[in-house]
């Protein structure tokens, strides 16, 4: 047993930015486990396949089946289980998603492997491979260390690691494999997007609007221009979806949604523990508060003491005129 597998996600025909990540820390850790570096493209994944070898993969196995057109946890977890048997890898890394870990815990229940989610962090210590992942909202970080011998199973969060560095002409043979004919144990009667949904957890950058913006009409003047120059998607706090300014989809934190992007910028935002727990594993963080005592400052990567009405929008417009 050595080496890693990755499961590979996809956007449209693209290599899902996860996948990218994973594909970057898999080889470090593969490098360090002593086995190659394994990817795993299932059901409609395969049409990026190829991608995978571009971005650091030594073996890139594929698993084609009818049942396999809707993600079910049966047919999923047999055609990784195809993989496995192939590659037998010491670590089987994938994205921390609601789909990814219904898969990952089932996988493992199968593989009798351990399984950990959200992870932040991953190394090799003495050998045994250790995982960091946060708990209770953000105030305490976990460290696993797991027991050689075993696979382990491990769901790791969105822009925990650096994407592997593209590799255009590099090229690695795709292995076809089979899984017999499965009946699910469930069926998926139907998909419905849901309109208007709001990226927040894929987005890259940021921008979060508080109470401190003073009210609805401001928010909206000054919030989403910002993301929009900036390439990235608006939040919000609790407080201002609870008084109705902006939806509920745009909310940060405990009981909102969990991001990590590569930039999160909060003006007007206290930095309630709450609001913590649901962006402060983002790499930067910018926050603009007018009180210096504001909590949010602790965290910050760059703290701008001002007013949100003078700063955003001459920070809008000096990013429009780069
Ligand atoms: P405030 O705390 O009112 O802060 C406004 C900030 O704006 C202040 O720091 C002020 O100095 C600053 N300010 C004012 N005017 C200006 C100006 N002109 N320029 C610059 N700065 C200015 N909150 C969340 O966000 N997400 C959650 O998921 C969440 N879940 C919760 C779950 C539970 C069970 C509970 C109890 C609370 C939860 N909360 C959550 C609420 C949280 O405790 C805070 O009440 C909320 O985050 C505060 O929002 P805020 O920072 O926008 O407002």
């Amino acid at each position: 047993m050595g080496g890693v597998l990755v499961i590979l996600e996809a956007i449209g025909t693209d290599l899902a930015a996860i996948s990218r990540e994973l594909l970057g820390k898999g080889r470090q850790l593969a490098d360090t486990l002593g086995g190659p570096l394994a990817a795993l493209a299932i059901g409609p994944t395969t049409s990026v396949a190829a991608q995978a070898g571009a971005f650091g993969a030594d073996q890139v196995y594929t698993v084609q089946a009818p049942v396999l057109a809707q993600y079910t946890t049966d047919g999923y977890v047999a055609a990784a289980m195809a993989a496995v048997q192939t590659c037998n890898p010491a670590l089987i890394l994938a994205g921390s998603s609601f789909q990814m870990r219904d898969f990952g815990a089932a996988l493992a229940t199968d593989l009798n492997a351990g399984l950990v989610v959200d992870v932040t962090d991953l190394q090799v210590v003495d050998g045994a491979l250790q995982a960091t992942r946060p708990s209770h909202g953000g105030n305490v970080i976990n460290t696993y260390r797991f027991a050689a011998g075993k696979p382990v199973v491990a769901l790791v969060r969105k822009q925990s690691f650096p994407e592997a560095t593209a590799q255009p002409d590099r090229s690695v043979p795709i292995t076809e494999l089979t899984i017999s004919d499965l009946t699910p144990r469930t069926e998926v009667v139907s998909v419905v997007p849901k309109a208007g949904a709001v990226n927040l957890t894929d987005a890259a950058i940021i921008v979060t609007g508080g109470r401190g913006l003073g009210n609805k009409d401001n928010y909206y003047r000054l919030i989403p221009p910002l993301a929009e120059v900036l390439g990235g998607a608006y939040g919000a706090s609790r407080a201002i979806v609870d008084d109705g300014w902006v939806p509920y989809e745009h909310q940060v934190g405990q009981t909102g949604k969990t991001v990590s992007p590569k930039l999160y910028i909060a003006a007007g935002v206290s930095g309630a523990i709450q609001h913590l727990a649901g962006m402060r594993t983002s790499r930067t963080i910018v926050a603009i508060n007018k009180d210096p005592e504001a909590p949010i400052f602790r965290i910050a990567t760059f703290g701008v003491v001002g007013d949100v009405n003078e700063i955003l929008p001459l920070l809008t417009e000096e990013v429009k005129r780069r």
